[in-house]
């Protein structure tokens, strides 16, 4: 069994009018995340680092924000491709963890119900997916609250025998 690890990092911009949707939870509060998806900084941070463990680049490039297709999809949806993308390569993930940083609102009591909605997704058990809350301290414009900034790392397992890189075209398959 081979491991892999993965770190991903987003921000977005808090506005007032949008519905403020993080790891796939609706939470109460005058402003949202910015975004051409649903701006769940939670999920794009999850994202990234399960990329950054298959070797791939970012979330632009797999879903690029110029794309119609995209606009105002939930997040969740694409974490979902992306965990497909996983398993087609023989990988899956054994443990997430994510750090949000948020002056407001306070997001601890939501924690619970953003693991209920995101392990499953994962295919992760309660004990391996950490979601921890921090403010910015009232610095920057984090503290202002004008965004909110997700960290995530994520463990993935490639079991023996399965590819884990990108096929070229015209390579031998059955690597
Ligand atoms: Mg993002």
């Amino acid at each position: 069994m081979a491991y892999k690890i993965g770190l991903g990092y987003d921000v977005h911009r808090l506005v007032k009018g949008r519905p403020l949707v993080l790891g796939g939870v609706e939470i109460p509060h005058p402003a949202g995340l910015l975004g051409h998806s649903d701006g769940d900084a939670l999920v794009h941070a999850v994202i990234d680092a399960l990329l950054g463990a298959m070797g791939r680049s970012d979330i632009g490039r797999l879903f690029p924000d110029t794309d119609p297709a995209y606009r105002g999809i939930r997040s969740v949806e694409l974490l979902r491709r992306v965990v497909l993308r996983l398993k087609r390569r023989g990988m899956s993930a054994v443990h997430v963890d994510i750090v949000v940083v948020a002056q407001a609102p306070k997001m601890a009591p939501h924690a619970e119900k953003m693991k209920r909605v995101l392990g499953p997704v994962l295919g992760l058990p309660e004990g391996s997916l950490g979601i921890k809350a921090k403010t910015n301290e009232g610095l920057g414009l984090i503290g202002r609250e004008k965004a909110i900034a997700c960290w995530a790392v994520a463990l993935v397992e490639s079991r023996p025998g399965k590819t884990t890189g990108r096929r070229r075209p015209g390579s031998r398959s059955g690597s």
